[in-house]
């Protein structure tokens, strides 16, 4: 097996494989320090760290995660909970960082005698229509390098080089800006809040999301085609206090050293069938997700386990079930987020269209008000 990226998606499936006795080569373009240390996501679902935990891969999660049962809204200056965990059998989310759990994941495959060779360039898949794959690339002192292989994993993320070695017209690429920006902000900064909080502002969304005692994650939403040229650190701070602003309260937002201020392109996009030939991709490389609802890398961890049983039935049996209902069940998961995470985002976005915009405040007082509302979300944002 040749697994293209060690994100999320391709270590989980390196490691569930490897523990399943299936020989398989990681390559991946970065430096094992970069993947280590790339912050990106940090809420994880309660099923995906259960499936984690059975393969025995959240040791240090399970120890060091805060759980999350309930988030905030602030409309107005005032501010409205919901316990989704109370709504939800109980279930919680686990903060921990992306960098934490690829940094596991990582050591687990390493530990286990897995193979994975960082720095790579110029990956190139071959004869991906055949039973026969290969893949080929530049080593980091200029050698050119061949693996033969019955299966590839493109787990390379939106912009890697799988899901384009597929022929035109044999995938249907759906595809959906959703006419907003984000700033997203990494700050060194302790948590001012112990609830995610989503506030609607006038002048816009904010977002203020929990990383760890030390860090936090920050969004304002920002007209379109905006730059980060145009976002000075006093002007992010200032705007994160205006808008998470409580009225009537000694609440306070704690300020930190920015380390990472990047525009988030706030876009949708799923490939039909995640599978070709003999590839198949999984996690970012087949759908990406705006972050309103915490979803991709859950959705990463879960084409994982299902690429992983499926591959492990295959080897074992030879029954080919499990692979040639992959990207069914897998896409069922992920038009289910798709279609949550948009509901979100109407829901927290003021739209420029009076009528939508309170379409979107009727969505969210209800929300607020019912619960057969505050079900459906809970149902959807911690689990399904
Ligand atoms: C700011 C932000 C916040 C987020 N918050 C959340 C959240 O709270 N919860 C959540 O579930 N998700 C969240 N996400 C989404 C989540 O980070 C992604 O969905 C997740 O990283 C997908 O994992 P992956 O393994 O599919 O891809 P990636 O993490 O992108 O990994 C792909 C890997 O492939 C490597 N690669 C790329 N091209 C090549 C190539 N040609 N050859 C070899 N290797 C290559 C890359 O270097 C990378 O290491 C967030 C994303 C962002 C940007």
């Amino acid at each position: 097996m040749g697994i293209v990226g060690a994100g999320p998606a391709g270590l989980t499936l390196g490691n569930l494989l490897q523990q399943a006795g299936i020989p398989c080569v990681v390559l991946e373009r970065g430096s094992r320090e970069y993947i280590e240390t790339r912050p990106r996501a940090g809420v994880m679902e309660h099923r995906a760290v259960q499936m984690l935990s059975r393969h025995g891969l959240a040791d240090r999660l399970l120890q060091e995660a805060d759980r999350h049962g309930a988030c905030e809204f602030r409309v107005d200056g005032q501010a409205y909970e919901v316990d989704y965990s109370s709504l939800y059998d109980g279930q919680t989310h686990y903060v921990y960082p992306q960098q934490e759990v690829v940094k596991d994941l990582v050591a687990a495959f390493v530990n286990g005698g897995g193979d994975v060779r960082f720095d790579v360039q110029d990956v190139a898949l071959h004869d991906i229509e055949s039973p026969a794959p290969s893949l080929t690339w530049t080593t980091a002192d200029g050698t050119r390098e061949k693996l033969d292989c019955a299966f590839i994993a493109g787990a390379d993320g939106f912009h890697g080089v799988t899901r384009r070695s597929i022929p035109p017209g044999a995938i249907q690429e759906f595809s959906h800006q959703h006419g907003i920006e984000w700033l997203s902000i990494l700050a060194e900064a302790p948590p001012s809040t112990h609830k995610v909080i989503y506030a609607l502002h006038p002048d816009g969304f904010a977002g203020h999301m929990l990383r760890s005692a030390t860090v936090s994650r920050y969004y304002l939403q920002v007209p379109v085609d905006d730059t980060v040229d145009n976002w000075s650190d006093e002007r992010v701070w200032a705007e994160l206090h205006k808008r998470l602003a409580l009225r009537d309260s000694d609440w306070s937002l704690t300020e930190g050293r920015i380390i990472e201020k990047r525009i988030l392109d706030m876009r949708s996009h799923v490939v039909e069938p995640m599978n070709h030939g003999s590839l198949y991709l999984l996690g970012d490389a087949a759908h990406i997700i705006t972050p309103v609802g915490a979803k991709g890398m859950n959705l990463a961890l879960h084409d994982a386990e299902v690429l992983a049983t499926a591959l492990t039935g295959y080897h074992r049996t030879g029954d080919d079930t499990g692979l040639r209902s992959y990207s069914e069940v897998c896409l069922r998961r992920v038009w289910r987020a798709q279609e949550f995470s948009q509901w979100m985002v109407f829901m927290i976005h003021r739209s420029p269209e009076p009528f939508l915009s309170r379409l979107g405040q009727a969505r969210l007082e209800h929300l607020i008000g019912s619960g057969a509302s505050a079900g459906y979300f809970a149902q959807n944002y911690v689990g399904p």
